[in-house]
């Protein structure tokens, strides 16, 4: 029986690979722009990580995170989100002792199960940046206009940003009561996971994705008509550093986020050329998560952003991205002595950088050139023995038809004076 890829998985393809490889290439000049290193955590982690790190009574841990146990009885998980197992590295490797604000991105894959739908997949990938040390809101301001740079840098249109705080576990305790309070006489109504947080964690009812629960909590009070006066100015900072730096913003007071280690401010940025579904980017402040972890009390804030979605968007708005890798040169060649000045030749170019392809199925001359065309070669040469006698061959361009006279030897000077 043939084997298909599992759900909610997807191959990139050669044809769509270079997308990736375009889409990484702006990550990590931005991030050099910006002043970020990047760390590399292993895809899987111990379960109670996550548990700690994103919070028991989250959806991810509750229902969509893949946890197994290992050859050794060990419960392990593969990873549903970035930032706990950079946050794992930074107090196992002290990293908090180093130069600090320390600011970290990373490009990773991630697993939850989740219904799988347009742009959002069981195995997908994640870019995100961690900022540890530093309190201030301007760095709030600064890891929100990093993401909002790639997607300028991408040439994405349409994107907006809507930021939000969720106070601080002071401010929180108090609105946690009032929250009771009002879902106290609808407890009946809520689904049963929205019950058991009522207990454990009233804010989250916010969170939940049941339109039932949706009906109710859409009229609960708003935690940012509760926060304390210190949550308040470090908001109120955000805001003039963004005004600072002539990004737009709506505040929206129902952005809560889905997990339970965030702390302030909170954000996402939405774009309508994604389907129903419109956050592209979603992050914010987690001063309580280093602690919770283990490492010392450390204020940290940052973002992640789904690499599959973006993609998607990209495409609904038709952005080029430049096209796949083509090769420079295709040498055709006819007779057995050819055969092997070619088999050298490639080399040859190949060492200096050229990139070349030739025949290995034995075709026809013409048959060879079909292939050239077909493979988008920018050039084109074909080597017989007169050629080689000559030392000298004509080089087709295949865009314009155009055939120029180069020596055989000068092959790699004639591309390396193309690229100045
Ligand atoms: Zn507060
Ligand atoms: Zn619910």
């Amino acid at each position: 029986m043939e084997i298909k890829a599992p759900r909610g998985t997807h191959d990139v393809l050669p044809q769509e690979s270079y997308k990736w490889h375009k889409v990484e290439e702006a990550v990590k000049g931005l991030c050099h722009d910006f002043g970020y290193q990047e760390i590399r955590t292993p895809v899987f982690e111990h379960t109670e990580l996550f548990e700690r790190g994103v919070g028991e009574t989250t959806d991810v841990v509750q229902k969509e995170m893949y946890t197994f146990m290992d050859k050794g009885g060990r419960s392990i998980t593969l990873r549903p989100e970035g930032t706990s197992p950079v946050v794992r590295s930074l107090v196992e490797h002290s990293l908090y002792a180093q130069a600090l604000p320390a600011k970290l991105y990373y490009v990773t894959p991630c697993f939850r199960y989740e219904k799988p739908q347009a742009g959002r997949l069981r195995a997908f990938h994640q870019f995100g940046v961690e900022v540890f040390g530093a309190e201030d809101a301007a760095l709030d301001a600064e890891v929100i206009s990093l993401a909002l740079e790639l997607f300028r840098r991408l040439g994405v249109t349409g994107v907006e940003l809507e930021i939000n705080s969720i106070g601080c576990p002071t401010c929180r305790k108090a609105y946690n009561e009032k929250l009771k309070e009002f879902f106290k006489p609808h407890l009946g109504e809520l689904c049963e996971t929205c019950r058991q947080r009522y207990e454990k964690n009233p804010l989250r009812i916010l969170d939940c994705k049941q339109q039932s629960c949706k009906d109710i909590y859409n009229s609960a009070p708003i935690l940012l008509d509760n926060i304390c006066p210190d949550c308040e100015s470090h908001f109120n900072r955000l805001r003039s550093c963004l005004d600072a730096m002539g990004i737009p913003y709506t505040i929206d007071g129902t952005i809560v986020r889905g997990l339970d280690y965030y702390t302030k401010t909170v954000f996402e940025i939405v774009s309508k050329n994604i389907g129903a579904q419109g956050t592209v980017c979603g992050g914010g402040r987690y001063n309580g998560l280093v602690a919770e972890l283990s490492g010392p009390e450390m204020p940290a804030v940052g973002f992640g952003l789904g690499i599959e979605r973006l993609l998607l968007m990209l495409d609904n708005l038709n952005i080029d991205l430049g096209g796949q890798d083509v090769p420079d040169i295709y040498i055709g060649h006819i007779g057995e002595k050819a055969d092997m000045f070619v088999q050298n030749l490639v080399l040859k170019l190949r060492r200096e950088g050229v990139a070349v392809e030739r025949d290995y199925m034995n075709r026809s001359v013409k048959a060879q050139m079909k292939y050239a065309n077909k493979i988008g070669a920018r050039y084109t040469v074909v080597l017989g023995d007169n050629e080689i006698e000559a030392g000298k061959a004509g080089l087709k361009n295949m865009e314009t038809g155009d055939v120029t006279e180069v020596n055989l030897d000068a092959l790699g000077n004639f591309f390396s004076s193309l690229e100045e």
